[in-house]
């Protein structure tokens, strides 16, 4: 919770869900114009929104009546990499690592539990209002001039509260009230004696989950930078309180790390340190990592040295001990929490704006998302050069050799140019295709997304030549 010190997100209101289906565009790339929101940087945006919607990435919500209110829905190319970024997060965050173990906390949950974390009293951002086109804002966001009319005729700020109240049951009283999650981090915390109890864990180790969060936010900005419901990727790390700083300097580190090896270029991210008036009060050390995104750098998740300030404030509200008795040494403390806390949809877009390319083959432009294997929505698409038998019934069987090793497409229609930079433009890495030749010698061609070159494989081998070159 970090409402009172947030980076900036974007300031430009330009809504990316309005996408036509555009021709290509050759975009020369300049490094000068990264991270400064050139030209070149807010073209790749809309190449990016416009791809993401006509190839089936993501498709503003309820769009058959007219969209509703910066929401937005993950369609048949979209769940499948959003799977990918939480299931590479889950991997390096639980699956590598012997102390962290995960949760999957209720989304709706009481109002105790945001009362004692401070969300109820101060999880807000400033609001103003323009007297003069009447819109409303997030005062921090907009210099004193309102972006619709360049009026800087505005009310006093004044707090507006980001969580979506409901009420349970059938009956709307004050009994009945309940909050969606701002956050997962909460329900760690809330669960930290359980955990603790029931897997043995000892300091240090961490308590990690994904998924749904709730934002009521004044201004949702930048496509699915910033909107009112999206997944975050949150993970409490409870150390013993003399090593927070060790430990958060370690998680700085790693997850910095995280974004480099699934592919993003290093200069296109960096760690930026809040200064110490921009530290919220309970937090001993906080930075954010940050990617050039086409308006400017700006955050992709935070990690902060959160001390024992949320494990005492629940210990204090619920009147349950949150602590640790180490027996070894006798000693009872409530350790300190270091927390990387990513968003899921956020990190998407990042992994899709780096991974957008244009070049030239045989010279002819293609464009190709070169995306890491690992976050590719298909690994595989299985082509057959023709759709004549008995081709097809070939091409059919090696799809259904593939499909329980990865996820595969298969692609009939138009010419096999045509298919591979279909698949080129959605990232898939590697393209099998299946000729006349294959009914003779048993064999099919594996060809390379990013190199294109071209190898013939045993269908007999193919599993194991697939599995070397996509899985981990
Ligand atoms: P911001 O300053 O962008 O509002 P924050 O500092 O409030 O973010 P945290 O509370 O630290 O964000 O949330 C952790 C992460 O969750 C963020 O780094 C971001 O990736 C993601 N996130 C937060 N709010 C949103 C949102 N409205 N839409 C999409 N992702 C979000």
């Amino acid at each position: 919770m970090d409402k009172d010190l947030s980076a900036s997100p974007p300031s430009s209101s330009v809504d990316f869900s309005d996408e036509v289906a555009t021709g290509k565009r050759s975009l020369s790339r300049n490094d000068d114009e990264l991270a400064t929101g050139g030209s070149y940087e807010m073209d790749l945006m809309e190449q990016v929104t416009n791809l993401c919607k006509r190839r089936g990435f993501i498709f503003p919500s309820a769009e058959i009546y007219g969209g509703f209110r910066s929401t937005y829905d993950y369609g048949p190319l979209g769940v499948l990499m959003l799977r990918n970024v939480k299931e590479a997060w889950w991997r390096s965050m639980v699956q590598l690592r012997e102390e962290v173990v995960g949760i999957d906390a209720a989304i709706l949950s009481t109002p105790k539990i945001w009362e004692a974390s401070g969300h109820l009293a101060s999880f807000s951002d400033p609001l103003v209002d323009c007297r003069n086109c009447h819109e409303r804002w997030r005062a921090d966001k907009i210099g004193g001039v309102c972006p619709s009319c360049g009026s800087s005729d505005l009310t006093e700020a004044r707090p507006f509260n980001l969580m979506f109240k409901t009420h349970v049951g059938p009956v709307e009283n004050e009994g009945t009230v309940a909050y969606l999650r701002p956050e997962t981090a909460q329900g760690m915390f809330v669960n930290f004696a359980n955990v603790m109890t029931t897997t043995r864990k000892k300091p240090p180790f961490g308590i990690a989950q994904m998924g749904k969060s709730f934002r009521n936010e004044i201004t949702p900005q930048g496509y699915v930078f910033r909107t009112r419901e999206f997944e975050q990727m949150e993970m409490e790390y409870f150390v013993p309180p003399n090593e927070g700083r060790r430990w958060f300097e370690y998680w700085c580190e790693e997850r910095l790390s995280w974004y480099i090896d699934l592919g993003i270029p290093r200069e296109k991210l960096r760690l930026r340190h809040h200064s110490p008036e921009e530290l919220s009060h309970y937090s001993a050390g906080t930075a954010d990592v940050e990617f050039a995104f086409p308006w400017g750098w700006d955050e992709l998740e935070g990690i902060a040295n959160r001390t024992d300030y949320d494990l005492n404030a629940h210990s204090k509200a619920s009147g349950v001990r949150l602590d640790y008795f180490d027996q070894a040494t006798g000693e009872r403390y409530t350790p300190h929490v270091i927390e990387p806390a990513a968003g899921a949809t956020r990190a998407m877009m990042a992994f899709l704006l780096a991974a957008y390319d244009e070049d030239e083959i045989n010279g002819e432009k293609r464009t190709v998302l070169r995306l890491d294997k690992r976050l590719a929505p298909y690994k595989v698409a299985v082509l057959p050069l023709s759709k004549k038998e008995p081709l097809l019934q070939l091409a059919h069987s090696v799809l259904a050799q593939l499909q329980p090793l990865v996820m595969c497409e298969y692609d009939d229609t138009q010419s096999i140019g045509r298919r591979y930079r279909r698949q080129d433009e959605i990232g898939t890495p590697l393209c099998v295709t299946v000729d006349f030749q294959s009914l003779e010698d048993r064999a099919v061609t594996i060809r390379d997304r990013d190199t294109t070159e071209q190898v013939r494989v045993p269908i007999a081998e193919l599993d194991q030549a697939i599995q070397q070159r996509v899985c981990l």
